[in-house]
């Protein structure tokens, strides 16, 4: 395996047994990792546009590597998903991040916590019991939990999707698409999604200057979200210009190296005070 840049972990394609047998390794530490508690959550501050407040944190999977040190989700899990881990990742990622949610709730600080589900998770049948169960184990009460689906694995397969978004609604959490806007037009479908939110990709936030197509499609997925009353989160804020833009266009929440890269769940205490309501 070879490293391109800072997050990016691509595999010889010019020679296939190197890529074999570095998969495999790959997936035997990968497998090893979990077994050995060596997967880490941290947590990434989501801004409230209302009062200043942080009224979320994104559970972000990291895999802290003997060798390595620590690893981000880049260089995984795709693979975890090829190889079925995820399951066991995502159940990971959704009990610490629960169990982290209730320890907050407990000390007065109602943070909703977000957890990345992949469609492997969907697909498998059971994610809504094992949402339930997480949530009896802990009793955190239900909105302070979200997931958050990308837009193209909603669209595969949609009629049972959308069975399953209904029957997790149900339980109380909270539902997001995330990456909006880069997948295939959803637009049809997201009346028949019960979503509570979308987050607008990172790519849109990036160019986002006044004027620009940037934000031309921001302000129009900001105007569609609110028509069909469902809350918008910007991601990859990094500026205090794009801040200023997406607060004027009534963007709710924003999420990004502005505010806070993730941070493990001792550190963020520390935000959340920092950023108190008023
Ligand atoms: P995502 O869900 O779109 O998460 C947002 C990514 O953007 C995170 O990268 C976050 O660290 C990064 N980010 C946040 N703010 C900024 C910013 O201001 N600038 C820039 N340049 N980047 C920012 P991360 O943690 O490396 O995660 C990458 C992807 O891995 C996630 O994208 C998500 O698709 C996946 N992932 C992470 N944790 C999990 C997990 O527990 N389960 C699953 N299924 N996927 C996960
Ligand atoms: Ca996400
Ligand atoms: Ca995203
Ligand atoms: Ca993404």
């Amino acid at each position: 395996a070879k490293h391109l840049g800072g997050n990016c972990f691509q595999f010889y394609t010019d020679n296939l047994q190197v890529t074999t047998l570095e998969r495999l390794q790959l997936e035997t530490q990968l497998r090893k990792g979990i077994e050995n508690g060596e997967l880490e959550v941290f947590y990434q501050p989501k801004l409230n546009l209302a009062d200043d407040s942080i009224g979320g944190a994104e559970a972000l999977v990291r895999w802290r590597h003997p060798q390595r040190g620590l690893v981000g989700p880049g260089e995984f899990i795709s693979l975890a998903e090829e190889t079925g881990l995820i399951g066991a990742i995502g159940e990971f990622v959704l009990r610490q991040a629960v169990n982290q949610a209730y320890a907050w709730h407990q000390q007065g600080l109602d943070v909703r916590v977000s957890v990345n589900v992949s469609v492997h998770q969907v697909r498998q049948g059971n994610l809504t019991s094992i949402v339930r169960q997480v949530l009896e184990e802990t009793h955190l009460p239900a909105r302070l939990l979200e997931l958050e689906l990308t837009e193209s694995q909603l669209l595969d397969n949609v009629e049972s999707v959308i069975a399953t978004l209904h029957q997790l609604h149900a339980l109380g959490i909270k539902l997001a698409i995330d990456d909006f806007g880069t997948g295939y037009s959803s637009l049809s479908y997201l009346k028949r999604f019960p979503v509570d939110y979308v987050k607008i990709d990172q790519t849109f936030i990036r160019d986002l200057s006044q004027g620009g197509e940037d934000a031309a499609i921001t302000r129009a997925i900001i105007a569609l979200a609110h028509n069909l009353e469902l809350k918008v989160v910007a991601e990859g804020v990094e500026t205090q210009d794009q801040l200023d833009f997406l607060r004027l266009q009534g963007c709710d929440e924003i999420q990004g190296y502005l505010i806070s890269r993730p941070i493990e769940a001792l550190d963020f205490v520390r935000v959340l005070r920092a950023h108190a309501a008023s």
